[in-house]
């Protein structure tokens, strides 16, 4: 794999139960954990949409979801994927290698947390998560107490 060749796709979902949330996720799957994110879509608990209307009510996001093992290496092509994300905009981290390196922690090449490069608002914790903690953690990033951050540039999110 190659900085120019992040295994992310782009897709605008409806989360099930949640009507007022709606988003669009840039899915950067590095690992296995991406499987657990394919597979709330294929559970239908993410319902890919052709479009999303931003006129209605409700919460809309643009979403980068970490899934998997982060390495150095891919560390700029992350940043880039960050960079460019429409906003407004937040980063999720799914699982423990993108959170803290998971049990990868002490290997030299692995970003030992996602949160080096980009600000985090949700961690999902889990080696791997559950495809309904991807919907919680996205059902969390509406609610008033998420976390915010201010990115590199110094704008808040
Ligand atoms: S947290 Fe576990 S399941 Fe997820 S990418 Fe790392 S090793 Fe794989």
């Amino acid at each position: 794999m190659t900085l120019h060749s992040l295994p992310s796709l782009e897709s605008r979902y409806r989360v099930t139960g949640h009507p007022q949330l709606r988003v669009t996720i840039l899915d950067v799957g590095l690992a296995c954990c991406a499987l657990e994110v394919g597979a709330a879509i294929t559970a239908g608990l993410l319902v890919p949409q052709e479009s999303i209307d931003t006129e209605s009510d409700g919460f809309v996001v643009s979403v980068l979801l970490i899934s998997g093992t982060v390495t150095d290496a891919l560390a700029p092509g992350i940043i880039r994927a960050w960079a460019t994300l429409e906003e407004p905009r937040l980063a999720v981290s799914f699982g423990a290698c993108a959170n803290t390196g998971g049990p990868y922690w002490d290997a030299p090449t692995v970003t030992k947390g996602i949160d080096q490069l980009i600000p985090i608002s949700v961690y999902i914790p889990g080696c791997p998560p559950r495809p309904e903690a991807l919907v919680a953690g996205l059902v969390r990033l509406s609610q008033p107490s998420v976390v915010t951050h201010s990115d590199p540039s110094g704008e808040s999110r």
